[in-house]
């Protein structure tokens, strides 16, 4: 038994999953950028793509569900030569679906993404957007020289497509710590980015979601070559929050790789963590019954301490107020 699954157990807690509410598909670990906290380890030279049949038969799943909400993510989920192809046919579903694309930003003012940014406003995507810091040295170090100059860029175009203004346009904003550390609390680190970049910069978003570093992937390397693995980890078991328990993302999502397997959730697809049958066998999405999945138990490991440290971290922020 993991540290996790032990102190579940000694708190009382049996963690499983709720009816799914969200299908969050990484549809491959190419990116333009190499992140230091990376969990996916993503980056120009990654092959891990999606194809455009797995992309159908995630429709055709999709189309056989009530799953009301579709999360790209990646790597940058635009670089896949058939987001569009993607984004168009899940938008076709009856009955309608979010679809949400998780953004680095600068790739939307890559040469060859012209238009990108004017696709997903017309789609009406909502934008989840990396943005570390509203400084550029915490920017730039955590993910490199110029990023944050294309950063703003970025999101003064979405601004100016109405994205942040329009309430059929949502933009929300991502912070994570650029070192070993937790998150401060979501709101008052909120107010302060909508305070500068409004100030300095002209631009408006509508929430801030403060996530915590998990201690796999690129982040692990680094806190293994710096010494400070089990430092963070010791950090994230004394930080322990029973009550974000029940708002864990693995209890409402699925998450599914660019081959189509299944997991609970994206830092358990990195890890390898598939789900697997009664006979043992992997399983992929179409093997699955949406329906079937209630009360299923979640695989967990150390790294899921990440998730439940202070207020909590899930795709969509904090899951707890620290105040
Ligand atoms: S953190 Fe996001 S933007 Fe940075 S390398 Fe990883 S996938 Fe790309
Ligand atoms: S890493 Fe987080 S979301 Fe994933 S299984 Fe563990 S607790 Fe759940």
């Amino acid at each position: 038994m993991n540290r996790f699954a032990e102190r579940l157990a000694a708190e009382g807690v049996n963690l499983r999953r709720g009816h799914p509410e969200i299908l969050q598909v990484n549809v491959g670990k190419v990116c333009n950028l190499t992140c230091v906290h990376c969990h996916v380890n993503a980056g120009p030279k990654r092959r891990e793509i999606i194809t455009r049949q797995t992309i159908d038969r995630i429709v055709n799943w999709l189309a056989k569900s009530d799953i009301p909400t579709v999360d790209l993510t990646g790597g940058a989920p635009e670089m896949i030569p058939d987001f569009r192809y993607f984004v168009e046919h899940v938008e076709g579903l009856r009955p309608p679906r979010k679809i949400i694309d998780r953004c680095n930003l600068t790739i939307l003012l890559e040469p060859g993404y012209e238009g990108l940014a004017q696709f997903l406003a017309t789609k009406k995507v909502e934008i989840v957007a990396s943005m570390p810091c509203y400084s550029p040295e915490n920017v730039n170090a955590q993910r490199g020289e110029g990023v944050f100059d294309g950063s703003i860029a970025a999101l003064q175009l979405l601004n100016s497509l109405g994205y942040g203004i329009d309430p059929e346009l949502p933009l929300h904003l991502v912070y994570n710590p650029v070192g070993a550390f937790l998150p401060p609390s979501q709101d008052e680190l909120e107010l302060d980015y909508k305070r500068e970049l409004k100030k300095h910069f002209g631009i408006v978003f509508n929430n801030l979601y403060a996530l915590t570093n998990l201690p796999i992937g690129r982040f692990a390397s680094y806190l293994r070559h710096n010494c400070k693995l089990e430092e963070y980890m010791q950090l994230l078991i004394r930080a322990f929050n029973p009550a974000t328990v029940s708002g864990l993302m693995c209890r409402n999502t699925i998450s599914v790789g660019w081959r189509g397997e299944v997991y609970d959730c994206d830092f358990n697809q990195q890890l390898g963590m598939q789900w697997s049958g009664n006979s043992g066998s992997k399983l992929f999405l179409w093997d699955i019954d949406p329906n079937s999945l209630e009360a299923r138990v979640i695989m967990t490991g150390d790294h899921c301490f990440g998730c439940t440290a202070g207020a909590g971290s899930s795709c969509g922020g904090a899951i707890r107020s620290l105040s």
